[in-house]
């Protein structure tokens, strides 16, 4: 019997890290859903920046193609979900912690990060990136 899932997303994790005061992981809350989820947790000692970006297939510059969020994490553990944009479906996705988030007007430039986006961030305590595999179960356009 052939069970029809239009999308099977998986998450190729490169690495995660996790220690007694710090940590953070990737997983993937797809089901088969659209559009599916990608949850990053962690849990963390001191008040840091979490930075997720996504990456659709064939990126070539990371700052004008990737998508790029920043949320304040405060110290405890944590849980983030975020939606997966169909275009970004076979891409990349990359997940950092960061002490500093230091706006434009703070930054020492030329920072190309700070001319797009306002800000950049400083000092990585922790990165993991995975690939977002999909394979098509049940043929394209469903
Ligand atoms: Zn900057």
């Amino acid at each position: 019997m052939r069970k029809l899932v239009p999308l099977l997303l998986t998450l190729a994790l490169c690495a995660t890290a996790w220690s007694q005061e710090l940590g953070l992981s990737l997983k993937l809350d797809a089901k088969g859903k659209r559009p599916a989820k990608l949850v990053v947790e962690g849990q963390v000692s001191k008040a840091v920046w979490l930075g997720v970006s996504f990456y659709p297939y064939g990126t070539q510059n990371v700052l004008a193609d990737g998508t790029h969020q920043v949320l304040q994490i405060p110290v405890g553990r944590f849980e983030h979900s975020f939606t997966i944009a169909d275009r970004l479906l076979g891409g990349g996705v990359e997940a950092a912690l960061w002490e500093k988030k230091v706006p434009s007007a703070n930054c020492a430039g030329p920072c190309e990060w700070c001319k797009k986006n306002g800000y950049h961030l400083e000092n990585q305590i922790l990165y993991v990136y995975g690939s977002l595999a999909q394979s098509a179960a049940g043929g394209k356009g469903k």
